[in-house]
């Protein structure tokens, strides 16, 4: 599903014609160097730098995510490309011209936040239709039922806004910030307020509605199977920078950095010098990563013993390293797999993602390590029982110390 070319992307549903101005563009989005910073409340306050210099580039038809944690200056960077907030350094350029000094309603792009704040007294259709009043009426109906189809919603024209569902609300928020054919989209969190499962089933659906209408985005997110989903490329961001610009997979496959690792839920890091002479091979770790560290992802430990735990040489590790012994702390089945948390002394393990304050003793850490269908079914996970567990290459991979 992952796409890393915009231009080879497939369109998912109706063969809404891409706005001329798009393939006039020749570029993008580009921002440059740009530092957004917010005056402190009083004078004694210090001021907040909550972008510190970033730049990026979003291709005609890309969807770029912003990723981070909360407070990281997602949003600020959204609001600076928005002209939502001043830019106290770097330039906003789109489509080759400089947009310091253009207002927000004279930029072309659109908006849409974690609240779609639809007008409550208007009809789903006279939501969709409000920034293209001025189109004449028929191509404007037209626009909205085939936007609905878009979105999900088609028939849905005459429904009150009042009676609808959380998730059905954010799809007309997204019809009507794209029935202008904004030549950007800006979408700020906008599942964030729902429910998991529906997140999941919406991000799709975004996902499906930029590539139907060709839009150009940024989509700010803190969650990154969201970003994940809905992205061609993710900026991970940490404390007002971008650290790793990447496709879904490539980010997954090679952090560039520990943090970027961390962030997306590497669970472990064991220094590769200590895993020597346990047939390390060096096939695709990360350029600046030889003498650096094995990042073990969520999905890179086994309860040894299991049936797929692979001896396949993938990111530098060719055999099993371990097994080490563990101790059982508890146990789920989630999405067809049992995760078994453990409690392991993992070779350089002190300090580890994670490591809970000394949980289990010093150099303990506490992981989840995947148990095989068949052992899952098969073995009752007591709490404080022994286990073997396995690296499992394939969801490991190596990063700079
Ligand atoms: P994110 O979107 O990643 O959660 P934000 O861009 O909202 O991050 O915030 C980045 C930093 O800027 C944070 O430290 C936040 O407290 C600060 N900040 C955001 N908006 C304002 C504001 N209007 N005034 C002062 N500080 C702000």
């Amino acid at each position: 599903m992952v796409q890393t070319d915009p231009t080879a992307r497939t369109v998912a549903q109706g063969p809404a014609p891409r706005p001329a101005q798009h393939a006039a563009d020749g570029a993008g989005l580009e921002v440059r160097d740009v530092v957004v910073r917010y005056d402190g409340a009083s004078r004694r306050d210090p001021r907040t730098t909550a972008v510190a210099g970033v730049s990026l580039d979003v291709a005609p038809g890309e969807v770029l995510a912003l990723l981070g944690p909360s407070g990281c200056g997602k949003s600020s960077l959204l609001r600076a490309v928005a002209g939502l907030e001043p830019v106290a350094a770097g330039t906003v350029r789109f489509a080759g011209d400089d947009l310091a000094g253009v207002p927000v309603h004279r930029r072309g792009f659109g908006l849409m936040f974690q609240e779609g704040q639809l007008f409550p007294h208007r009809d789903v259709a006279g939501n969709v239709a409000y920034g293209i009043a001025d189109v004449p009426r028929a191509e404007r109906d037209d626009r909205v039922r085939e936007l609905l189809g878009v979105v999900g919603l088609a028939g849905y024209e005459r429904r009150a806004v009042t009676t609808l569902s959380g998730g059905e609300r954010q799809r007309v928020a997204l019809a009507r910030s794209l029935a202008p054919r904004p030549r950007l989209l800006l979408l700020d969190e906008p599942l964030s307020a729902l429910d998991r499962g529906l997140r999941e089933r919406l991000a799709l659906d975004l996902r499906a509605a930029l590539q139907a209408t060709g839009t150009t985005a940024v989509f700010v997110t803190h969650d990154h199977d969201e970003a994940f989903t809905v992205a061609d490329r993710v900026a991970v961001m940490d404390a007002g920078r971008v650290l790793q610009v990447a496709p879904p997979e490539e980010l997954w496959r090679e952090p560039s950095s520990r943090r970027v690792a961390e962030f997306l839920g590497y669970q472990a890091f064991l220094p590769l010098s200590d895993l020597a002479g346990r047939e390390l091979t060096g096939v695709s770790p990360h350029p600046d990563a030889r003498d650096g560290m094995l990042a073990v992802g969520p999905r890179g430990l086994r309860v040894a013993g299991t049936p797929d735990v692979s001896g396949s040489p993938v990111h530098g590790v060719a055999a099993r390293p371990g097994p080490w012994r563990g101790t059982v702390v508890g146990s789920v089945f989630r999405r067809g797999a049992t995760e078994v948390t453990v409690d392991v002394a993992l070779p350089g393990s002190a300090g580890s993602a994670g490591s809970a304050g000394g949980v289990g003793g010093a150099g303990t850490v506490r992981v989840v390590a995947l148990a095989g269908r068949e052992a899952g079914e098969a073995i009752a996970w007591v709490p404080g029982h022994e286990v073997d567990v396995a690296l499992d290459p394939a969801g490991c991979a190596v990063v700079p110390a």
